[in-house]
């Protein structure tokens, strides 16, 4: 109603927009009679409601597709991206763009003229498709239509709010703003009460914490001045291991104005790095995220080499070689002999046990791990690791280095896995488990995305590597033999030569594009006995009528046995002192592995289903697999307490 008042203020009302223009603020945008804004790259547009489980709620259901056209108002509306100035103005979303300098004298002298009617916003129809599609019932009708299938289809009903969106705009169609208004104001009440906005706007708030926490707590350290937690600068890196990794970030480090050395052990392999860094940016440039200019400054940060010229000179060096202990070894050893003292020492392993690494070091203070996600340059997440050795100041260094990067930090401590992969590891055995009993890979994958991930355990598999799984599946059982067997399914794949997409064929099926395909049916073979075909085909429905065939497998038990034993392990990391809260074990979650982010990760679901609850699927379940799924003691004394992992929300 107030920026109704807004709209209809007989003295007219422009916007000028510099900075984050989002949500609310757009709304408001939306409701002035003019909008202009600057071309700065700080300038970004949108409606982010529904990251938070919400929808827009001060009438941007109902302007935003008025002004820009319906396809357009609802892709900004169900995806909450946000747009830049440029295309902002394309969109019509602003009427005019100018430089920061004289926004201010335009703008008055733009209210001057729409006050004295010269000049008049112009709406956007969107397009010749908006003529065709938005602007009669029946376009509207379909296209809306569409939208809800393709929503539903994507978020397999987990996210109310893009529905709920969805309805409120039908509604204004159908029914007039001034209904549409009230049903958008209604839905947002029934929205922000949801337990999935609930969980999304935790996550928003401990991302947003993670980002003021410098990683090392003074506190801890009495003895210590101040500036032994004051993060060293970081301007020129190196990066060993021009491999897949070390290119991912290579490619990040550059367009955050590092000077990098990427060093491999011979040129052939330097230039493939190399090009994998012009490929992530190339796609950047060709996606128009950055300029030509940029480009070209970005790629002139990069050097290489197979010595280590250049290594004198550098802050910090980053280690993504083969995951193999005594290359490491001698990675570090010849690499301390040619940095500074100061300089910092990462390795980017993402099994073996920083400690080891560091035993080669001959100062093991500088030494830690960060432990980047692939593809790097999507990733959000980055697992700080620290040893006991660790001086205070690294890890603020590398924590403030990996936010400069632009991820999101989680300081973990020593120990097989560190978090991320040790929360994985048993989820991923318990469904290479599933295949050896003859459960069908694609049902598998279907359980666990209808649970909430973005791609099935098996899919991952495909997408890791499947030699790369196995190898740190082995690692894992060798740390954790009493509850992680590996299971027989990995082994014969890989000893088939399919190790996933990169060779063409794992689980799945991959074109020449790497694009992935069917299951091939040839894979059980492999590790099924001769001729036999998974006995598992399908997934009985929830709620189904009908007797459950003898070849159903009910998707929730699936997903209990794989879920159940990440959530048993993740209360153990959280014991074992590997994290330090859960809501470092719920961010690493979510953002290291894609935990459902409307479940909040695993320690906020623990706390919605019920300590007691959980404890006693595990046991049931640890009766049937004797061993696996033994309840963690942390699990077991919360239980009887009665205690949750977030006290303050109940
Ligand atoms: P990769 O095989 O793609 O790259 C490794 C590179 O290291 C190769 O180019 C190789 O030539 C180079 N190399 C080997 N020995 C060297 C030496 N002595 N000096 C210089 N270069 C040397 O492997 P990757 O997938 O990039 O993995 C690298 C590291 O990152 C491993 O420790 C791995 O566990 C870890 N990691 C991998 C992933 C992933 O998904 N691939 C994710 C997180 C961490």
């Amino acid at each position: 109603m107030l920026l109704d008042s807004v709209e209809r203020l007989r003295i007219p009302v422009i916007a000028a927009i510099h900075g984050a223009c989002l949500g609310g603020g757009l709304e408001t945008a939306l409701a002035c009679r003019y909008r202009i804004a600057t071309d700065h790259p700080k300038t970004i547009l949108g409606v982010p409601e529904v990251q938070l489980g919400l929808i827009p709620g001060a009438g941007g259901t109902q302007r935003l597709p008025r002004r820009i056209g319906l396809t357009n108002a609802l892709d900004l509306i169900l995806t909450g991206k946000h747009v830049r100035a440029k295309k902002a103005l394309q969109l019509g979303l602003v009427d005019e763009l100018v430089h920061p300098s004289i926004l201010r004298t335009i703008s008055i002298q733009r209210a001057r003229e729409v006050a004295e009617g010269r000049r008049k916003s112009e709406r956007y129809g969107g397009g010749l498709k908006g003529v065709i599609l938005d602007r009669n019932p029946a376009g509207r009708t379909l296209v809306l239509r569409r939208a809800r299938e393709q929503t539903l289809a994507k978020s397999r009903g987990n996210y109310p709010a893009l529905i709920a969106a969805i309805d409120a705009i039908a509604t204004g169609y159908d029914k007039g703003p001034a209904e549409g208004y009230r049903e958008e104001s209604r839905r947002f009440g029934e929205m922000a009460m949801t337990d999935v906005s609930r969980q999304l706007i935790f996550l928003f708030f401990a991302t947003n914490e993670l980002k003021k926490d410098p990683g090392v707590d003074p506190l801890q350290y009495p003895e210590l001045p101040v500036s032994a937690f004051e993060p060293l600068p970081i301007d020129k890196i190196a990066i060993i291991g021009a491999g897949f990794m070390g290119a991912g970030i290579a490619s990040i480090a550059v367009q955050h104005g590092s000077l990098v050395r990427l060093k491999d052990a011979d040129h052939s392999r330097v230039a493939k790095g190399y090009a994998a860094v012009r490929d992530v940016l190339k796609e950047r440039l060709t996606r128009k995220q950055i300029t030509r200019v940029q480009y070209s400054d970005y790629m002139a940060l990069v050097g290489g080499t197979v010595d280590y010229s250049g290594f004198g000179n550098v802050d910090l060096v980053i280690e993504a070689v083969f995951e193999d202990l005594a290359v490491k070894h001698q990675v570090l050893r010849e690499t301390e002999a040619a940095i500074k003292p100061s300089a910092i020492f990462a390795t980017n392993t993402s099994t073996i046990p920083i400690s080891l690494i560091a035993q080669a070091s001959i100062r093991p203070d500088r030494v830690l791990g960060m432990h980047f996600f692939s593809p790097v340059h999507k990733m959000p997440l980055v697992e700080v690791i620290t040893t006991e050795q660790t001086y205070p100041q690294v890890v603020a260094t590398a924590v403030s280095y990996a936010k400069k990067l632009g991820k999101t930090v989680i300081v973990v401590n020593d120990g097989p896995g560190f978090y991320v992969n040790r929360i994985l590891s048993p989820y991923i055995n318990e469904a290479a488990i599933l295949l050896d009993q003859g459960v069908a890979v694609e049902i598998i994958d279907k359980a666990l995305v209808d649970f909430g991930f973005p791609v099935g355990p098996i899919t991952l598999i495909d997408e890791v590597g499947l030699d790369v799984a196995m190898k740190a599946g082995k690692i894992m059982a060798e740390a954790f033999p009493d509850r992680m067997h590996a299971a027989n399914s990995l082994p014969a794949v890989v000893t088939a030569g399919r190790y996933g997409r990169k060779s063409g064929k794992g689980f799945y099926s991959y074109d020449k594009e790497g694009k992935k395909g069917d299951v091939d049916p040839s894979v059980y073979a492999l590790f099924l006995a001769p001729g036999s075909i998974p006995v598992v085909k399908s997934i009985t429905p929830p709620n189904a009528q009908d007797e459950p065939q003898r070849d159903d497998m009910p998707g929730i038990q699936i997903q209990q046995r794989t879920v159940l034993a990440m959530l048993n392990e993740a209360a153990r990391c959280l014991s074992d002192g590997i994290i330090k809260s859960p809501r470092d074990g719920d961010v690493g979650a979510v953002f290291g592995i894609g935990f459902p982010p409307f479940r909040g990760g695993p320690f906020r679901y623990m706390d919605s289903l019920g300590i007691q609850i959980v404890v006693q699927r595990l046991e049931d379940l640890n009766a049937r697999f004797p061993g696996r799924y033994e309840p963690a003691e942390l699990l077991l004394e919360m239980a009887r307490r009665r205690q949750v992992f977030y006290p303050g929300e109940r």
